[in-house]
């Protein structure tokens, strides 16, 4: 495939101590190669490659983010991509904070490298993982070009009603206090891939998105915008997640300073992993967590109601905020594998018009599919995401405009 190398864009996903990545073409999604390196900084650091069907697993010791990508192209060399020596159409890097500066897909240069650490203060456990991501390519592959691709850009536009925070208006404004939403390139791609399944104009549905994975958020989407969602400043708002609460009482951040005399580093990190899903059961995967149900674990039970009552919540929400759906999609990696999530977010909802299938819905199946019978009022669907595929067609757009 080498003289094809350069239709190709690199995707990568870079976390404060792994970077995922995959080699794409945007127009056919063809994925030539994937792959995670973990654990970077740490001794048994692992890099795990994808390519033509097969594997390869490397051990050592990985020190930072620039010699893992320097590992990951090793690994593409070795398995039929040489990516230094080809050249490719594109990076395209996920960020996760965009600010208000950046709503659209962005060419990456020394000032708007600059800005997304600047912006870093809204994001610090994101943005300057992100960065180093785009450091290390930005100095591995000098010459292709390097597109961020925004996680807040899709809801950029709320509207300001749903964006204020009811706080003093002058501390939000020097703060840049404001609900700014993550998974936007996931809930913009799955809403428009549910517009084409159902063979209807994006711009005449009313839509409620819900990804599911490890972070977890819904959308409410009228006519191809969004109009709210559960995501916040951060991505601590909304949803119950895998180890983050979702929403809670802010009083509980000054109570818990005051009365358990923790600092706000430890708020953040009990906040952001020592809660959900874990905080309250002990594990934060869903399949275990059915399991450990499954064993009569009350505090797993308990966890997965807390779980169910949030989703509900959000739905009846939206459900009113649009004034009526036509579509409930349910996407990511709990959204997509766990029918019984699906079954008891949506149970009993029949004079609302929204049902689900059992059969359909229980059915082993990977495909985007609608699991409501055929002539229920509002479809519900399960559709895969694929961040990485939306992310390489962003970055192709930019390029493609530069020529
Ligand atoms: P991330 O937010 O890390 O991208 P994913 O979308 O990959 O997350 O979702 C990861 C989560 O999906 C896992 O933590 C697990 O709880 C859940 N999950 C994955 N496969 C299944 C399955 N077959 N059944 C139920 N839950 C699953």
């Amino acid at each position: 495939m080498g003289e094809t190398a350069e239709d190709f864009v690199l995707v990568i996903n870079s976390g404060s101590s792994s970077i995922k990545y995959q080699l794409l073409d945007p127009e056919s999604s063809v994925v030539a190669a994937s792959g995670i390196v973990e654990r970077i900084g740490e001794d048994d650091s692992v890099i795990q490659h994808r390519a033509d069907g097969e594997s390869t697993e490397r051990r050592e010791p990985i020190a930072d983010h620039t010699a893992g990508l320097r590992l990951v192209f090793e690994m593409f060399a070795a398995t039929g991509h040489d990516l230094r020596r080809e050249g490719v159409r594109a990076v395209g890097h996920r960020v996760v904070h965009g600010g208000e500066v950046f709503y659209r897909p962005t060419l990456i240069d020394d000032d708007v490298a600059a800005a997304i650490s600047d912006l870093s203060a809204l994001a610090p456990l994101h943005n300057p993982a992100n960065l180093a991501g785009i450091e290390s390519a930005r100095a591995l592959l000098p010459d292709a070009p390097q597109v961020a691709v925004f996680d807040t850009a899709f809801f950029h536009g709320l509207p300001a009603a749903a964006k204020t925070y009811a706080i003093d208006a002058k501390v939000a404004a020097a703060h840049g206090i404001r609900k700014y939403g993550f998974h936007g390139t996931s809930h913009e791609y799955v809403s428009g891939r549910v517009a084409e399944l159902l063979g209807r104009d994006p711009g005449e549905l009313n839509q409620i998105v819900f990804h599911l994975g490890n972070g977890a958020s819904a959308s409410a989407i009228r006519g191809g915008r969004p109009v709210d969602t559960s995501m916040g400043l951060t991505p601590l708002e909304g949803l119950v997640m895998g180890t983050r609460p979702g929403d809670l009482d802010p009083g509980i951040v000054a109570h818990l300073a005051r009365s358990a005399h923790l600092d706000i580093d430890q708020i953040d990190t009990l906040l952001n992993r020592d809660s959900g899903i874990k905080g309250l059961s002990g594990v934060n995967d869903f399949r275990e967590l059915r399991r450990l149900i499954e064993t009569g674990d009350e505090a797993a039970r308990l966890a997965y109601d807390v779980y169910v009552h949030r989703l509900r919540r959000y739905l009846g929400a939206y459900l009113i905020e649009l004034g009526g759906v036509d579509a409930i999609t349910f996407t990511a990696g709990v959204g997509e594998n766990s029918p019984q999530v699906r079954a008891d977010a949506l149970a009993g909802l029949a004079r609302f018009g929204i049902e689900v299938d059992p059969a359909a819905n229980a059915a082993e199946n990977r495909a985007a599919r609608r699991i409501s019978p055929p002539d229920a009022p509002v479809a519900v669907l399960v559709v895969p995401t694929n961040e990485e595929l939306a992310i390489a067609r962003a970055a192709r757009q930019v390029v493609d405009r530069l020529d």
